[in-house]
C-alpha cells in the first residue's frame, strides 16, 4: 500500500521534470527573499536564470552549518516571522544551535513525508504509535507526531524516559508501534526482561528508530528483543527533521523523498558530484520548503544513492544506511579512505585485537600508510612463520577493502596507548610535518 502512489512510483523522467521546476522556484525565492543567498550568489555571479537543467545545480555554492550559525537566529527565513508557526533547533553542543523555521505548509509537508514512511512500515489509522522521542526543540518528537496524526493513527506522546510508565502503557494501550533511538530502545528491552515481559505479551508490529548511528548488528538485537521488525528513519533538523528518508518493508536502504529534497552525493575533497552507487557526502536541497529554503546543504553524512524499482514497488531514490561522517574521511594517494574500512578489514583476520593506529607519512612525494595493530595474546611471537602469515593476511584484507598497499606492523598486546575517556586516537597524520 502506498500513501501517495503518484509520487512514490513516479517515473524517473517525470520526477526529474518536477525536481527541475521546483529547484528553479526555490533558487529564485531564496535569491529574492533571503539576503544571505542574494549576497552569496551575486558575489559568485550566479543567478536564478542560470538554472536551466538539474545539472546546473553544481554552479551553486554549498550551504554549511557554519553559514546557518552565522545567520542565527532568523537570518535564513524566506518569509516574515509572523508566517513561521514553529521553530526547532539542533542541540547546539558546539556553539550556537542552528535554527529551523516552519510555516503551516512546511508542517504539512513534514507530516506528509512521515506518513509515507509509516505506510511503508505497514502502519495505518488502526495503529497506536507510542512515541518515545523527546518533545521539544529536538525535531524527533514532533515530526513523528505530525506524521502519525496525518495517517490517522493514535499517537501517544509520552516522550523519553519514565521507562516503567512506558511499559505499563505499552501493555494497557496495546501500542502497535514504538518509536525510539536505538540506545533508548535497548534500555526499554532490558526493563522488559527485568519484569519478565515477553514480546508475545505485547502488541507491537513495527519499530521506527533513528537519531543515532547504528549497525546492522544493533538492528538485529533490537528486532530479536522485541520480536518485531525495526525500520530506520533518517532526517536532520536543518533540512526538516526525521522523515527525509525512511526504510520500507524491504529493509535494505531508505527511500528518500526526492520530490521534497533533491539529493546529491559529492566527493568532500573535490566537492564534485559523484555518480549513483558511489559513496560520498550527501548534499540536500529543499525543493518545497517555504519558511527556510536550504540550497545544497552539506549534511556531512556519508552514503550512496541509487535509482531502481524497489521490491516494495516504489521508484523513489534509495539511500544506503549512513556509514560515517565526511569529517572522518582521509585522502590517501588520491583515494578516499575511511578509518572504519581499515578497521573492518583488519578485524576480519584472526589473531588481532581491535586496538590499532593508522599512521600516514610522506617521506618523498608519495603517501605511505602504516597500520599498527595489536596481536592477540594467543598469537605466538616466537613463531615467525605464523606472524608473517597473519601480517600478510591483514595487508591483503586491507588492500581488498581500500585498494591500497599498506605496511602492517603487528605489535605486542597492550602496547598501543589507551585513552581513559573520549575517543581513541586512530589516525596519526604526519604528512604535513
Ligand atoms: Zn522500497
Amino acid at each position: 500500500m502506498m500513501w501517495d502512489e503518484k509520487i512514490e512510483c513516479m517515473s524517473l523522467e517525470d520526477m526529474k521534470e518536477l525536481q527541475l521546476k521546483r529547484l528553479q522556484d526555490v533558487v529564485k525565492t531564496a535569491f529574492d527573499e533571503v539576503p544571505y543567498y542574494h549576497k552569496r550568489y551575486t558575489e559568485e555571479g550566479i543567478f536564478p536564470e542560470d538554472i536551466q537543467t538539474l545539472e546546473d545545480i553544481e554552479k551553486l555554492p554549498f550551504t554549511t552549518k557554519t553559514d546557518l550559525r552565522a545567520s542565527y537566529p532568523f537570518g535564513l527565513f524566506a518569509v516574515p516571522q509572523k508566517e513561521i508557526i514553529e521553530i526547532h533547533t539542533s542541540s547546539g553542543t558546539t556553539g550556537k544551535p542552528t535554527v529551523s523555521g516552519y510555516t503551516k505548509e512546511d508542517l504539512d509537508t513534514w507530516g506528509e513525508i512521515i506518513a509515507r514512511g509509516f505506510t511503508m512500515m505497514g502502519i495505518d489509522e488502526n495503529d497506536i504509535i507510542q512515541n518515545t522521542h523527546g518533545y521539544g526543540l529536538f525535531t524527533g518528537g514532533f515530526g513523528v507526531h505530525y506524521g502519525g496524526q496525518k495517517i490517522g493513527a493514535t499517537v501517544v506522546p509520552i516522550s523519553t524516559g519514565q521507562t516503567l510508565r512506558q511499559i505499563e502503557l505499552m501493555k494497557d494501550f496495546k501500542s502497535t508501534m514504538l518509536i525510539f533511538t536505538p540506545s533508548y530502545g535497548l534500555h526499554i528491552a532490558e526493563e522488559l526482561k527485568e519484569q519478565n515481559i515477553k514480546p508475545s505479551d505485547l502488541n507491537l508490529k513495527a519499530i521506527g528508530f533513528g537519531s543515532e548511528s547504528w549497525t546492522e548488528e544493533m538492528r538485529q538485537q533490537i528486532e530479536n528483543k522485541f520480536n518485531t521488525p525495526a525500520y530506520n528513519i533518517y532526517g536532520l533538523t536543518e533540512v526538516m527533521g526525521p522523515g527525509v528518508a525512511m526504510e520500507c518493508s524491504e529493509q535494505n536502504g531508505l527511500h528518500l523523498n526526492e520530490d521534497h529534497f533533491y539529493p546529491e552525493i559529492i566527493d568532500p575533497n573535490t566537492m564534485k558530484q559523484l555518480p549513483e552507487n558511489t559513496s560520498g557526502e550527501l548534499v540536500l536541497t529543499t525543493l518545497t520548503r517555504v519558511g527556510m529554503p536550504l540550497i545544497r546543504f552539506r549534511t556531512r553524512d556519508i552514503t550512496k544513492i541509487h535509482h531502481e524499482t524497489c521490491g516494495c514497488g516504489r521508484t523513489l531514490v534509495k539511500m544506503d544506511k549512513i556509514t560515517g561522517r565526511s569529517d572522518d574521511m582521509l585522502k590517501i594517494k588520491g583515494v578516499s579512505v575511511f578509518p572504519s574500512q581499515i578497521e573492518k578489514a583488519l578485524l576480519s583476520v584472526d589473531g588481532v585485537e581491535p586496538h590499532y593506529q593508522i599512521i600516514l607519512t610522506r617521506p618523498g612525494v608519495l603517501d605511505q600508510i602504516e597500520v599498527k595493530v595489536e596481536a592477540s595474546p594467543n598469537l605466538v611471537f616466537d613463531n615467525v612463520k605464523e606472524l608473517v602469515g597473519t601480517r600478510d593476511k591483514i595487508a591483503q584484507a586491507i588492500h581488498d577493502e581500500i585498494g591500497l598497499r599498506v605496511n602492517v606492523n603487528l605489535v605486542e598486546p597492550k602496547t598501543i596507548d589507551r585513552v581513559d575517556s573520549g575517543k581513541a586516537v586512530r589516525v596519526i597524520d604526519k604528512r604535513n610535518e
